[in-house]
């Protein structure tokens, strides 16, 4: 059971307002306008329509991230990674960073508008904009209000550089609207897709498309002109780095075509590490151990980033000579300088 949103403390924390206190948007949701019980395709999600005072947020300076700008027009999201780094942005308005995550989304239904002023030449300089870096902007949620769709529309209009970073195929939906913004502008897409292992994915990420899915939908994209790398991420230990499935999942990004391929190592913040271990008690409690020695701290240990690293350099040189041996009409990947390398 939810707790009713917008208690004022947490509310005034927030850039965004519920609708209920915006008279103009109410028709849109007529009653009540709090909270929106999915149906159909929607089925077992929540909706929290809220509005946006600014859509476009500025990273701190101090963050290693290779973006400075972002958006994310939704909160919380159904793809249900069990890992998700994301969950303890849920933590406000009296929702919860576990089961609320997945199913009790925050919309931003303002928020193609906010962005068609916020781009106003006086006060946009242009700098690139990046999309999926707290929430998945193809989650089901996309399906249903369409505020990708608009922000694609509205950045391809001004000709501004973007990338989306996402696991859902709902991304072909816009495949010509996204190549139509190529042509205009700098367009960077990625999939993350940490395993191509069935037993794996729908243990780990049960609200995501088959990989193998995604893996044809960067195919896709990069086929029609849209530049689409891959993250392998992220990489679970004990769970999914095993050599044949790191062999498997890099052999198919690069038989897709993928731009660049770059591993992550799974990491473990304050809160997304007491969910992840709390889960993998349930599912896996021969595995809980190790991880407490690996996460003393949020990362890895470098060494084993680095070994991570080196084996799937190695693995995607392979599978470049077997593509360049005739093994696949697909283009070759390049090797990816985004290694993520916090210490
Ligand atoms: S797709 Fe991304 S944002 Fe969504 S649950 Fe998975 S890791 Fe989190």
């Amino acid at each position: 059971m939810v707790e009713p949103i917008a208690a004022p403390a947490a509310a005034e924390r927030l850039r965004w307002r519920v609708v209920e206190s915006a008279p103009e948007q109410q028709q849109l949701f007529p009653t009540p306008p709090e909270r929106i019980v999915g149906t159909g395709e929607f089925r077992g999600l929540e909706f929290l329509p809220v509005h946006a005072r600014r859509i476009i947020n500025e990273v701190p300076k101090t963050s290693p991230v290779p973006f400075r700008h972002t958006i994310n027009a939704y909160r919380g999201c159904s793809h249900a990674c069990t890992y998700c780094f994301a969950r303890p942005t849920h933590d406000y308005l009296g929702l919860d960073s576990d089961v609320d995550f997945d199913r009790v989304i925050v919309v931003k239904v303002n928020a193609v508008e906010r962005l068609r002023a916020e781009l106003a030449p006086k006060r946009w300089n242009g700098d690139p904009i990046a999309m999926g870096t707290n929430t998945d902007p193809y989650q089901r949620a996309e399906g249903k209000y369409h505020l990708t769709q608009g922000i694609i529309d509205v950045l391809s209009a001004a000709r501004n550089p973007f990338s989306i970073l996402t696991k859902g195929t709902l991304i072909l939906r816009d495949l010509d609207a996204l190549a139509e913004a190529a042509r205009r502008t700098t367009v960077e897409t990625s999939f993350s897709i940490g395993t191509v292992d069935e037993e794996v994915w729908k243990l780990t990420e049960p609200g995501t498309p088959h990989p193998m899915q995604r893996v044809e939908a960067v195919a896709r994209l990069n086929d029609a002109g849209v530049p689409c790398s891959v993250l392998i991420g992220p990489i679970l230990p004990g769970l999914s780095d095993r050599p044949e499935q790191l062999d498997a999942v890099v052999g198919a990004c690069v038989d897709a075509g993928a731009r660049s391929i770059a591993p992550i190592m799974l990491h473990l913040r304050p809160g997304v590490k007491e969910h992840y271990l709390g889960w993998l008690q349930g599912v896996r409690p021969d595995l809980v151990a190790d991880h407490e020695e690996r996460y003393r701290r949020a990362y890895a240990s470098s060494k084993q980033r680095d070994a991570l690293t080196t084996t799937v350099r190695d693995l995607i040189a392979k599978h470049r000579l077997r593509v360049r041996r005739g093994g696949s009409t697909r283009a070759m990947p390049r090797l990816s300088e985004r290694f993520e390398r916090p210490r």
